[in-house]
């Protein structure tokens, strides 16, 4: 266990998808060297759905490139063939699906990879970081912790830092400063509570905005025009940031509210609505599938 202060160096991010590309964006932006990993693609082409994504980020808007050779920076990879690269990395972030289970399988596949003094962390929306650190080993556990970003990760400052009860102290400080110097980031340090404290306050409310959307039966794009330009937020409005979030990922928080406050006063707001789940069972699932809520992004 690290006892002093090092310089994260290297990073690998596990999980291509909405969140996972746009850190592995931002990483190589602040020329960190960066390894991004996902599943092998079933069509045979090991590194497929990670280059399917790198290709996105060139789609995305706003752009989180910096410049335009930024994606050849970030080392494509897969679980079946790179695991050895891990332990060179000083810093692995963990970005797979908001899924409890799939998140532990992965922990038991890594974690032997992992170099002695790697710091291991999670982009759980609000996941339990204690539970989460139950599948590490002992020799993993003092290095790990939630470290959350916020979508889109260049251009939202604020980090959550989460730390475990077996998180050692050293770990969180390195982890804080290259978060503030190398990625310019305002951090706070967030308990492991459900959500931690930005989502439980912003899911809470775009709940309560949805409920009353269906109650008083306006319109989406109105409550977004409310919601979003209105208020001075031109990017950010109420279901556009559930396309943009992606309607899966929404249902998977909203469901680790429903699970772990069940004494809440509010707790008939954490629900899923009906035409949002159907969405989902199409395959809708926002901008990242390009059809959610609004059609297109
Ligand atoms: P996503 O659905 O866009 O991508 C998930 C990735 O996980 C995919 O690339 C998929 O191939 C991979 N994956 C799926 N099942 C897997 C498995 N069993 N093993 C390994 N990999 C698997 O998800 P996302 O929106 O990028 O979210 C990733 C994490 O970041 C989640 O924990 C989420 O809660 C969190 N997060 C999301 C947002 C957001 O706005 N979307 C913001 C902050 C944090």
């Amino acid at each position: 266990m690290s006892q002093t202060k090092f310089n994260v160096r290297k990073v690998a991010v596990l999980g291509a998808g909405v969140m996972g590309a746009q850190i592995a964006a931002h990483l190589v932006n602040a020329k960190v060297p960066t390894i991004l990993f996902d599943l092998p693609a079933k069509d045979g082409d090991k590194n497929g759905i990670v280059l399917k994504a790198l290709d996105g980020l060139k789609k995305l808007k706003p752009s989180p490139l910096a410049g335009q050779d930024v994606v050849a920076h970030i080392q494509p990879a897969n679980y079946d063939d790179h695991l050895h690269l891990l332990k060179d990395c000083d810093l692995v972030i963990e970005a797979i699906a908001e899924r409890m289970d799939w998140k532990a399988d992965l922990y038991h596949k890594v974690a032997p990879h992992l170099g002695e003094h790697t710091i291991f962390a999670t982009n759980t929306s609000g996941l339990s970081i204690n539970a989460l650190a139950q599948s590490c080993p002992d020799s993993v556990r003092p290095r790990f912790c939630g470290v959350h970003f916020f979508n889109p990760p260049r251009y939202m400052h604020l980090v959550e830092i989460i730390p475990c009860v077996t998180s050692d102290a050293h770990i969180l400080d390195n982890l804080e400063r290259f978060l503030v110097s190398t990625l310019g980031k305002g951090v706070i340090r967030a308990k492991d509570t459900p959500n931690f404290v930005a989502n439980r306050i912003g899911v809470f409310s775009m709940l309560a905005t949805i409920a009353n959307a269906a109650k008083y039966g306006i319109r989406f794009d109105v409550v977004d025009d409310l919601t979003g330009p209105r208020l001075g937020r031109p990017k950010s409005a109420t279901f556009r940031t559930a396309d943009v979030v992606g309607l899966d990922t929404f249902a998977h928080v909203v469901k680790t509210m429903q699970d772990t406050l069940p004494q809440d006063p509010w707790h008939g707001l954490f629900q899923t609505p009906d035409w949002m789940q159907k969405l989902i069972a199409a395959g809708a699932l926002g901008s990242k599938t390009k059809a959610g809520i609004y059609k297109k992004d």
